[in-house]
């Protein structure tokens, strides 16, 4: 990295510590030229999830949404706060992590409802029966009965 005070770019690095729940790295170093000390932060990209929508508008993730969702879907079971923020937050992260930036809010519906599913029978179906749009009744008295 170049020096700030005399332009060398080689330097080594002297400490390196982790900020704010790994969100930065904070790097002390050193130039091999000059000896003086200096500071940089590496953070990970920031780059927006854009969600396509059913009738093809697009739009920036929110996990807003899908907490809001979910809190519908869970309304009077036994499903805590803290179980339904981690399921967000699994789902927020495996869409960060996806190299594709845009996904149908179909596909997000499904990946919460998996995991839903897991968690709980009667939220899942409520979910599903927003998030899946069952085409027709059947489809969805169906997908009751094979639980
Ligand atoms: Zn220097």
């Amino acid at each position: 990295m170049k020096c700030p005070f005399c332009g060398n770019i080689e330097d080594k690095v002297i400490e390196s510590r982790t900020l704010s729940e790994g969100e930065a790295i904070r790097r002390r170093r050193e130039c091999l030229s000059c000896s003086q000390r200096f500071t940089s932060y590496e953070r990970l990209e920031e780059r927006p999830v854009v969600v396509i929508k059913n009738n093809g508008n697009k739009e920036f993730f929110k996990k807003e949404k899908i907490l809001n969702g979910m809190i519908t879907a869970t309304e009077k079971r036994p499903i805590t706060v803290a179980q339904i923020q981690s399921i967000v937050e699994e789902v927020t992260e495996e869409l960060h992590r996806k190299a594709d930036r845009e996904i149908y809010s179909k596909e997000i519906g499904l990946m919460v409802m998996n995991k839903l599913q897991k968690l709980d029978q009667v939220a899942y179906v409520r979910f599903a029966s927003v998030y899946k749009q069952f085409t027709d009744v059947n489809e969805f008295i169906k997908e009751i009965k094979s639980m």
